[in-house]
């Protein structure tokens, strides 16, 4: 069903008012964790008039360690909702459980799988079972073909609304936290009809690259970019040195313009 072979038209998914495929340039921002709802608040009215038109936010965090922060969950994911509807900016976040997200499909707009659950099939059969836009990120050590395995089993189940985020893989590198692989971009695009978004935040753990990898994420065919923003980065729970800040945010969206236009 994820097959370009059997569905040759690449495919545009829609969240609410907004188109995610070919011709469109989708950009997803806002912070690692939902933290506050001033903290989200804020985020959502600078992204927004930065050129975003999707708000992320985590509000189900899965940390390496169990203690850093774990996230508000519920509380969250209501300051998700509140932020989304003031600054008119469609909202998207993380479940880790099926627990999870039943309770995230009552306020949010899209649902994202996160790279350590790409596998965990259980949820990706019940994401699929509810039909909600999802975003499917890229296993850790996944090769392409099992990430589009995985994306094919919440297609199975009904829910044709997946588009999927290259966000980095391990690699013997450790320059950057992860290896941006932007081959992906292309390979998926011979492979599936699903929209590809990329995630330099992400990959690179370093807000310095941020900036020209979605440039060349947008020069390889990429529909759209998820990108972290934090009114104070270095006050951030979580991933705070790979989080823009508005000001840098703002500048990255005026360079992208041209990029945007090629699409
Ligand atoms: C995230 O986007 O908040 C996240 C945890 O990313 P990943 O699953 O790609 O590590
Ligand atoms: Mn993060």
């Amino acid at each position: 069903l994820t097959n370009k072979k059997f569905h040759p038209e690449d495919s545009t998914i829609t969240v609410g008012n907004v188109s995610i495929g070919p011709g469109t340039l989708t950009i997803m921002a806002g912070p690692c964790a939902v933290e506050s709802a001033d903290q989200v608040m804020e985020t959502a009215m600078a992204v927004k008039k930065a050129g975003a038109s999707m708000l992320r936010g985590g509000a189900y965090k899965p940390r390496t360690s169990p203690y850093s922060f774990q996230g508000l969950e519920e509380t969250g994911l209501q300051y998700m909702k509140d932020a989304g509807e003031a600054a008119d900016l469609r909202t998207i976040c993380e479940v880790t459980s099926i627990h999870a997200l039943e309770i995230a499909v009552k306020y949010v707009d899209m649902i994202q799988i996160g790279a350590r659950n790409m596998q965990n099939f259980e949820l990706l059969k019940e994401v699929g079972k509810t039909g909600i836009p999802v975003m499917l990120k890229r296993g850790l050590s996944a090769t392409v073909d099992e990430w589009l395995n995985a994306a094919e089993y919440i297609v199975a189940e009904g829910n044709a609304n997946v588009v999927l985020c290259e966000r980095g893989i391990r690699t013997f590198e450790k320059a950057t936290r992860n290896t941006l692989d932007l081959s992906a971009v292309p390979v998926l695009k011979a492979k599936t009809h699903l929209p590809v978004i990329v995630d330099p935040s992400h990959a690179t753990g370093v807000r310095a690259y941020v900036a020209p990898l979605s440039k060349a994420a947008i020069a390889a065919g990429a529909d759209g970019l998820m990108i972290e923003v934090h009114p104070c980065p270095e006050c951030a729970l979580s991933d705070g040195p790979q989080s823009l800040t508005f000001e840098d945010f703002e500048q990255l969206c005026d360079n992208l313009d041209p990029y945007a236009k090629l699409a």
